[in-house]
């Protein structure tokens, strides 16, 4: 693996004065740059009017490297959905989409470059791991979606939804959340509560996370509520049985007072069974969470399929009779998917549940 270039990102404020002192220059150029970057969005020497000229280059080329490449941009939505596909240092590729609504806009970010997990119905799982992302190429997604939005729009929302397992890849992830979340120009000053950290359920990483004192949201993908299916849908619950990973989850949201989402995408046959929703609901009633079903976008060659629309009505009700809020995901952006299977799916639904009247007809919200 070659590791990418060293970036302002990777650092947190003492390490860039630091590492611009190491190259015999003021320590004040480290906030500089970082009002560059962090604030006006900019790696370009041409920009750093407040830097002595032949400055410029030199710290600009040491610690802005360029870390992404843009490889293919896609828009759907009349606009309001774009995808952007990178292309990092070593050729890897990765993805985040941009997803803008009325109130907010959403951006999806890639934490690694595939992913080792493995499981069955999701694209980036198929291709396996090629490495972790740096802290700054998990960043600097982020800064080019501000970028895009520019002039006026700004990223209100983050999800660690695109491609990779982020606790599989904890460092990098912990110091890009305090990297967006830490105030301007230390960071971009993107709220903790507004990010979210999908997780398949590595339980000793949630059960660090929780431990770290973050008010960032967490999402398990659980996708059955029993380890005989689970076993099959997410490999790594051979590891981490549904019981350890749901009592992960609802003690990090007992010690953060934030709902756990749980990701559930919905199979036809497969784990759509009525029954399924009964246990689903009986695991969570009375707990901070709340149940957010995916329609399965199949991958190429799958025999997978999404579950009918009266199956998925009957599942929602069912765990709303539980009193579980549950939503179901808006598939934004499924016409530019592409190869990354998940990266359809990835927003947080509005609530039909639990004031949701059973009967209520239910449409995803596409
Ligand atoms: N690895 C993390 C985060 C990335 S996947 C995780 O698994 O949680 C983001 C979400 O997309 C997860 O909930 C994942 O289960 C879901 N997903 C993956 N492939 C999908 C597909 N083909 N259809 C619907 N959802 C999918
Ligand atoms: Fe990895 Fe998440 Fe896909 Fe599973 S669903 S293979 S954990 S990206």
């Amino acid at each position: 693996m070659v590791h990418p270039p060293r970036h302002l990102a990777d650092l947190d404020p003492a390490g860039r004065r630091a590492a611009v002192a190491a190259l015999g220059e003021q320590p004040f150029r480290a906030d500089q740059l970082s009002r560059h970057y962090f604030a006006r969005y900019t790696d370009s020497p041409a920009d750093m009017t407040d830097l002595p000229a032949e400055l410029r280059e030199t710290l600009a080329g040491q610690l802005l490297p360029q870390l992404l490449t843009s490889e293919r941009e896609l828009t759907c939505d009349q606009g309001a959905t774009r995808k952007m596909l990178w292309r990092l240092h070593d050729g890897a590729l990765v993805e985040s989409v941009l997803m803008k609504y009325k109130d907010r806009v959403t951006m999806c970010v890639s934490s690694q470059a595939g992913c080792g997990m493995g499981c069955p119905f999701c694209a980036t799982g198929q291709a396996g791991l090629t490495r972790n992302l740096s802290t700054a190429e998990i960043v600097a997604q982020v800064v080019a979606g501000e970028r895009a939005l520019r002039p006026g729009g700004r990223v209100s929302n983050i999800v660690f939804m695109g491609m990779g397992e982020p606790l599989a890849n904890y460092k990098n992830v912990i110091a890009a959340v305090r990297r967006l979340s830490d105030p301007v120009p230390s960071g971009l000053g993107i709220s903790q509560r507004s990010l979210t950290v999908s997780t398949v359920g590595l339980v000793p990483a949630i059960r660090r996370l929780t431990a770290e004192g973050l008010t960032v949201r967490l999402a398990v993908s659980l996708h059955a509520p029993d380890d005989e299916a689970r076993d099959e849908l997410v490999p790594v619950n051979r590891r981490w049985k549904v019981a350890e990973v749901l009592g992960a989850a609802l003690d990090y949201a007992a010690a953060t007072g934030r709902r756990v989402s749980i990701e559930y995408a919905l199979i036809k046959d497969i784990n759509d069974q009525p029954w399924r929703a009964d246990l689903l609901g009986s695991l969570l009633a009375g707990h901070l969470a709340h149940v957010n079903l995916i329609p399965l976008n199949p991958t190429p060659g799958s025999k997978w399929t999404a579950s009918r629309p009266g199956v998925q009505e009957e599942f929602v009700r069912r765990i709303a009779d539980h009193g579980v809020a549950v939503t179901v995901r808006d598939t934004r952006g499924r016409e530019i998917d592409g190869a990354c299977g998940q990266l359809a799916a990835t927003v947080t639904g509005r609530s039909v549940g639990p004031a949701r009247r059973a009967g209520t007809p239910l449409l995803p919200l596409a």
